[in-house]
This record gives C-alpha cells, sequence and structure tokens, in this order.
C-alpha cells in the first residue's frame, strides 16, 4: 500500500516519505462498531494535513502516522449492509489522519459512522475540491444565515482569502448574492479575487488594526475569519449591530485578546465553527446542500490536482502560507 509515512526518531526528529507498507496496518481490533475499506481515490491537501505531516504535537499524538483528513472512493470490505463493497463514500473529519492513519493512502478503515454515500450529483473530484475545506466554508456561510446575515444586512469580509476554505466560502457567498470583502496578503491575487465576484479587496496589512480601540467603524455585517489571532480581533471590533464573525480558522494566530464592548455594545455573535467532530445529521445536510442549491459552479478553476509524489512541496507551500485555492491529491 503507497502511503506517506511520518516518522518520528529516538531524537525527536519528525521525518515523511512516500514509501510502500502492507495493507495490515490498517488491521483494527476495535470491535464496538461496524467497520468499512475503502479504496482511496482522492484525497486533499488542508491546513491541518500539512500540521500533521510535519508531527505537530497538537494533531499527530502517535507515531508512525499517515496525514490525510479527507478522502473519497470505494468501499472494498463492508461490515454493514448500508455501506456494501462498490458503494462510493466520502470520508472527512472525525479522527482521519489524526489519531487514526489517514487517506494519503491507497487505502482507509474506519468505523462505519464516519462514513456519507457521496451525492449522486458530486463527482469524486468535485467532492474533494470541496473536502474538509468545502465543508467548513458552508458552515461558516450557514451560521451567518442562522444569525440573520443576509445579503441586504451589508458587506461579509473573508479573510485568508486565497486559500482553501476562504476560497470556497467566497464563491458559496457570492453565489448566494452577499457582497464580499476579501482580505488577503497575497498583493500579486487582487485582481483574480475580483474577477471572481468580490466586491472589493483589502491587503492584510491595511485591514489589521492594532490600536487597542475597543470598537472601530461598524462596516461589516459578517465574516468568515480563516486566519484568527489580530485579524480576528479586527474583525470582531469592526462587525456591525447585530453581526456575525464565524471563526474556523488560525494561521494567523491561535491567541485572541479582546475586550466585550462588540458583544455588549453591538450583540455581535462570535460563532465558533467545527468539522472534524460535526453531529451526522448537519454533516449529511451541508453534504446535501453542497451537492443542490448550493453547488458550486467555479470547482474546477479553483482546484489543482497533485500526484502523491508532489505532496512534501506541497506541504511546505501550504505551512508557507502560499497556498491559492485548493488542491486535490490523486492517491
Ligand atoms: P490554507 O493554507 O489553504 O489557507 C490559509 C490562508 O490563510 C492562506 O492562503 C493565506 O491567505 C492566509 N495566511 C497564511 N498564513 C498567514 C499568516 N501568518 N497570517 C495571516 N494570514 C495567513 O488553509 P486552509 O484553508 O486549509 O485552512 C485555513 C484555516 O482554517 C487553518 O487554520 C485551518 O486549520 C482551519 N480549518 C479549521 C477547520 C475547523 O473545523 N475549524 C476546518 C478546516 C480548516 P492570504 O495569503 O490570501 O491571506
Amino acid at each position: 500500500m503507497r502511503c506517506f509515512w511520518v516518522e518520528k526518531s529516538e531524537s525527536g526528529e519528525v521525518t515523511s516519505s512516500l514509501t510502500d507498507k502492507p495493507v495490515s496496518i490498517l488491521d483494527s481490533s476495535d470491535t464496538s462498531e461496524p467497520r468499512i475499506r475503502i479504496q482511496v481515490q482522492y484525497s486533499s491537501l488542508n491546513y491541518k494535513d500539512a500540521m500533521a505531516a510535519t508531527g505537530h504535537p497538537g494533531i499527530v499524538r502517535h507515531f508512525p502516522h499517515i496525514p490525510g483528513i479527507d478522502a473519497v472512493g470505494r468501499v472494498i470490505q463492508s461490515q454493514d449492509a448500508a455501506f456494501p463493497v462498490g458503494a462510493e463514500v466520502i470520508v472527512t473529519g472525525n479522527q482521519l489522519g489524526v489519531t487514526h492513519f489517514g487517506a494519503w493512502a491507497e487505502q482507509i478503515d474506519v468505523p462505519v459512522s464516519w462514513a456519507v454515500p457521496l451525492p449522486e450529483s458530486l463527482t469524486p473530484l468535485q467532492s474533494m475540491a470541496l473536502g474538509t475545506a468545502g465543508f467548513t466554508a458552508a458552515q461558516c456561510v450557514a451560521a451567518l444565515i442562522d444569525h440573520g446575515v443576509t445579503p441586504e444586512s451589508g458587506s461579509v469580509v473573508v479573510t485568508g482569502a486565497t486559500g482553501g476554505v476562504a476560497s470556497l466560502a467566497i464563491s458559496l457567498l457570492v453565489k448566494l448574492g452577499y457582497s464580499v470583502v476579501a482580505v488577503t496578503g497575497k498583493q500579486s491575487e487582487h485582481e483574480a479575487l475580483k474577477q471572481r465576484g468580490v466586491d472589493h479587496v483589502l491587503s492584510r496589512s491595511e485591514f489589521i488594526d492594532d490600536s487597542r480601540r475597543p470598537l472601530l467603524s461598524a462596516a461589516y455585517a459578517g465574516a468568515v475569519d480563516t486566519v484568527g489571532g489580530t485579524m480576528l480581533e479586527t474583525l470582531l471590533r469592526s462587525t456591525q449591530y447585530r453581526g456575525c464573525v464565524a471563526a474556523c480558522g488560525l494561521t494567523g494566530g491561535a491567541e485572541l485578546n479582546t475586550t466585550v464592548y462588540p458583544f455588549l455594545l453591538r450583540g455581535v455573535t462570535l460563532c465558533g465553527i467545527d468539522s472534524a467532530m460535526c453531529p451526522m445529521p448537519i454533516r449529511k445536510k451541508i453534504w446535501q446542500r453542497l451537492s443542490s442549491d448550493w453547488k458550486l459552479d467555479d470547482l474546477d478553476s479553483l482546484t489543482e490536482i497533485v500526484p502523491m509524489d508532489e505532496l512534501s512541496s506541497m506541504v511546505s507551500k501550504i505551512l508557507a502560507g502560499g497556498m491559492v485555492g485548493r488542491a486535490v491529491i490523486q492517491i
């Protein structure tokens, strides 16, 4: 079984390589629930995968490890009639590629409760162009809608705008008729973002306000934040009365220094978004939307297909903040 293998030496050095391992490494003694084995067709590259590939202690607790939090493929062994051999399934999040061997491998073996049937109107490639990033973007947009942010409420800011989650959030928001303001650190991508339907593009440095003023001009109805840190602090202080900030990421930092004024004086909601442990009823609903009324027309143009032997260089690229759009991994 070809896989991306991450090891840690006794001296603590983490190394990775593309290698062959016997499929028996996937055998599980866990009999607590039925399992399925999947022949993986595509995986994807998420920021979390890159953290796992470099042995980040917040993600990887046991070595050796195989990253890959997203998978689509066919069932080749099944202990559950609901997912017979030959069925096409998606697995995203849960513990895949975290405590569990992940999908940067030709096969995965997972509890059946992690699997979602591949929606008929999505191809396997499209499902991984979305992957955890699309799922997270959709959850962020759903959170804004649930908190009353409509296209009439005002503009929605998307931060880390060229990354995977943010690119898909922009596509969804534009499709749903929102006016979108994109914040990016990549000067070279301003024009491309406008061509994708973004109304205004701001550079990261001009957007972030590091004054300690508790409130800034109430400019935005909502936000999808993939960056965290001072970006999220600025967003909270810039959100208008009863607006909502959906916070899902930490590429700019895990710290959050804020006052309570945005919450007390403007009724701002800070809505946390988690995709890994999202309950199955919500998970199915989000995939159903992404394959019907929220199906994106521009997925192909946002997606690069990457062979497994380019994984190492892609890991370096995403950790350096260099991603534009989504990378689907051809397994
Ligand atoms: P990407 O690397 O594809 O996108 C991240 C983007 O953030 C980059 O393209 C860049 O955009 C911006 N960025 C990178 N470094 C910095 C920095 N130092 N300061 C400010 N901005 C920076 O990652 P993903 O889209 O896969 O993930 C985005 C974030 O969302 C990650 O933190 C990830 O862990 C998190 N996430 C959380 C999930 C959840 O369940 N809560 C699920 C999925 C992702 P630009 O150059 O345009 O500014």
